[in-house]
């Protein structure tokens, strides 16, 4: 049995959540998407991923356009620190495609103009 917090809304729901033969039995959830949350957690975990990129002057916040697995967190931070901006750059622009071969991409969080 797990205790969770639910992060869906402000609301907070306190769950719990347990894997059954059938799937994931959870008490405590005030809408669906609470259930749905606590069954992610129990069986793939997922979170969108923030860090920074290093540019020519300064860092720049990124962050993954959807939640990625928990378990490549690690694997994915590595790819980060190996990057390196060399344009300009604007909320939302792509900065590392297809980041965990899933598809999600690694965004740029604010804009970013190099020094000329
Ligand atoms: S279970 Fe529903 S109401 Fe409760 S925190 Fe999650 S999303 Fe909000």
């Amino acid at each position: 049995m797990r205790e969770l917090i639910c992060i869906e809304c402000p609301r907070g729901c306190r769950l719990l959540a347990e894997k059954t033969e059938n799937g994931v039995n959870v008490t405590g959830n005030f809408c669906p998407k609470g259930k749905a949350y606590a069954q992610a957690e129990l069986t793939e975990p997922r979170r969108v991923l923030t860090s920074t990129v290093r540019a020519k002057d300064c860092m720049v916040p990124v962050k993954t356009d959807r939640p990625v697995k928990k378990e490549l967190i690690f694997a994915l931070m590595q790819k980060i620190r190996g990057a390196k901006l060399l344009k300009n750059a604007e909320i939302g622009d792509i900065i590392i495609e297809n980041i965990d071969g899933e598809g999600t991409n690694l965004v740029a969080a604010a804009p970013y103009t190099a020094e000329k």
